[in-house]
């Protein structure tokens, strides 16, 4: 794994030119900012959503950088009946007043609710980011990065020409890594374990290229 920049060379210069022009940062949901639940399980309500830590300054810090921070979520367990839009919305609502709290904040929501094979919006389809383009017009998939803990939202982000960073998660997650990780780990840009090393990392890449 290539936790650290030197060994990663080549992706790190490809990224080091694109640091200049980055403005906006993708986040997945379940397995970035909250803990993911066993394969299958799905977050249904509030009392099962557990902020990772360090989640919420992580975010604040993309603020105070002038990032452009958007959560990108496939929850599938709505068509499977085990929870409603609604919930999610409430979810993400309480999302923001604990991550206000911290000085935090996500400039949009946006998830797909559909099952596999139904619709173009469920990662690694492009659906998402085009629902994101049509409110922030400006929006540019060149300028775009996207962290994630799945193949999936790797796919997603090099489909669209992004930036990408896996996460591996920490050691509760790694003892139960999904198929995938191994792949996504080799397409990625970069592997971190967590968001807030990845954040750190990248936030201090942005200030080395600034200077
Ligand atoms: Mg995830
Ligand atoms: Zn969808």
């Amino acid at each position: 794994m290539s936790n650290s920049p030197q060994a990663s060379l080549p992706s790190d210069l490809k990224s080091h030119n694109l640091d200049k022009s980055l403005r906006t940062v993708f986040l997945d949901r379940d397995g970035v900012i909250n803990r993911k639940m066993p394969e299958g399980q799905y977050v249904t309500s509030w009392q099962q959503f557990e902020l990772l830590p360090g989640v919420s300054e992580s975010i604040a810090q993309l603020n105070h950088a002038g990032l452009r921070v958007l959560v990108v979520s496939n929850q599938r367990g709505i068509a499977l009946g085990l929870y409603s839009a609604a919930d999610v919305d409430e979810i993400h609502q309480r999302l923001g007043l604990e991550l206000a709290a911290s000085g935090a904040h996500v400039d949009g929501f946006y998830f797909c609710p559909h099952d596999k094979n139904q619709c173009t919006c469920r990662k690694p389809l492009p659906g998402l980011f085009d629902q994101a383009v049509s409110d922030f017009p400006g929006l540019e998939a060149a300028s775009s990065l996207i962290i994630g803990d799945s193949l999936s939202d790797i796919e997603f982000g090099r489909n669209l020409g992004m930036r990408t960073i896996f996460l591996q998660g920490d050691e509760h997650a790694s003892r139960n890594q999904k198929p995938g990780a191994q792949k996504a780990s080799e397409l990625a840009d970069e592997t971190f374990s967590t968001l807030p090393q990845a954040v750190t990392h990248l936030l201090e890449r942005q200030r080395q290229a600034q200077v």
